[in-house]
């Protein structure tokens, strides 16, 4: 069973040590990345190889497109190792055009619970019914909504209490928004870097 995989990990593992020998050794001892990433779960957008990040350089929290909502234990519990233990400087919220949670959210087919998990972005998309409306084709309006969601999880990242208390303590963080094509392999970063408390207050007036 799956011995292509352990082929794979035997194989992966070899060309590390070979460039470099201490590389598992010092990742024993502690991890120490500088990022917190917070993706989709969609198998085409894997966080360490789009930055092109080696083991231990990315802390990764990912669920379906990439929500940030501020009642989830799961994020929060990641959010507040990152901001609080790790220190991450960066965290990145990272959507992908043509996602398939995006679309699920608001094509009013029902499929249980995933509609419950969703259903901020459904919210999204009616706060900016009007703008969208302005899109004549659906691609544009998909592509558009996966911008504005994580534009609003960006917010929510930001109006947490425990990166508006890293900040309170002059801790150096900043949360951004990237969007992800599948086509090009490049990232869209949507400039909506939020470094401390006056710069989220700008963001909300979008
Ligand atoms: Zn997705």
């Amino acid at each position: 069973m799956l011995d292509d995989l352990k082929a794979n990990n035997s194989a992966w593992a070899a060309r590390k040590t070979a460039v470099d020998p201490g590389f598992f050794k010092r990742l024993v001892g502690q991890q120490a990345p500088e990022y917190l990433w917070i993706g989709c779960s969609d198998s085409r957008v894997p966080a360490n190889e789009i930055v092109d990040l080696d083991p231990g350089e990315v802390f990764v929290h990912r669920n379906i497109a990439n929500l940030a909502p501020p009642q989830d234990a799961n994020y929060l519990s990641v959010l507040q190792f990152a901001v609080d233990v790790l220190k991450v400087k960066h965290i990145l919220v990272v959507g992908h055009y043509g996602c398939g949670g995006i679309a699920a959210a608001i094509d009013g087919q029902r499929r249980g619970l995933i509609d419950h998990w969703l259903h901020p972005i459904r919210e999204v998309a009616h706060e900016h019914r009007h703008e969208l409306a302005t899109l004549p084709e659906e691609r544009a309006r998909l592509d558009r909504l996966c911008e504005l969601n994580v534009i609003r999880q960006v917010r929510n990242v930001a109006s947490d209490v425990f990166v508006q208390d890293a900040w309170a303590r002059g801790q150096q963080l900043c949360v951004h928004g990237w969007v992800y094509s599948l086509e090009t392999g490049l990232v869209n970063d949507l400039g909506v870097t939020v470094g401390g408390p006056q710069e989220l207050n700008r963001l909300e007036e979008l």
